[in-house]
């Protein structure tokens, strides 16, 4: 599974920055948590993580920073089927680039791969100009996630 290592907050902050916004410590804080475990977390989580090293910081803060991020492209927000959005880190030093989900609907384990990549892509682009054509529609990106069982779960 890819890892975000070497994360440098220097250059997420100057993203925020290019954005127009500042950064306070909870926008540190929710990227730190989201860029240093690279993992695909709640809001609870997060919340969490971030409290560890900001202890002041209320869930409030981190939905509307998570939504902030979202907006930004920073953070891709998903839902996998159990009414609770996830957050990962999308863009920036570390992130792991697009790739596609395995979602396991027992223990909710995801998994990130991007093997079969190029096969879908092709495909993928060949659905998606047949979808513009008929419907008009400028597509910009597609979230692809697959639910079943993991490894352990399916034993
Ligand atoms: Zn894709
Ligand atoms: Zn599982
Ligand atoms: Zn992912």
């Amino acid at each position: 599974m890819p890892q975000h290592k070497n994360h440098n907050p220097a250059c997420c902050c100057r993203k925020i920055r290019g954005f127009g916004r500042r950064i306070t410590p909870a926008r540190h804080a929710v990227l730190d948590a989201l860029s240093a475990r690279g993992e695909h977390l709640t809001a609870e989580e997060v919340f969490k993580a971030a409290s560890r090293h900001y202890p002041d910081i209320g869930l409030a803060t981190i939905y509307r920073t998570l939504e902030l991020f979202t907006k930004f492209g920073m953070v891709n927000k998903f839902d996998t089927g159990d009414d609770k959005a996830r957050y990962e880190f999308a863009d920036g030093p570390g992130a792991k680039g697009h790739h596609h989900h395995l979602v396991c609907t027992s223990c909710r384990r995801i998994v990130d791969y991007n093997d079969f990549i190029n096969e879908e892509t092709e495909l993928l682009r060949r659905t998606e100009e047949g979808l513009a054509n008929k419907y008009g529609f400028k597509i910009n990106t597609h979230i692809l996630q697959f639910y079943g069982l993991c490894k352990d779960c399916a034993k």
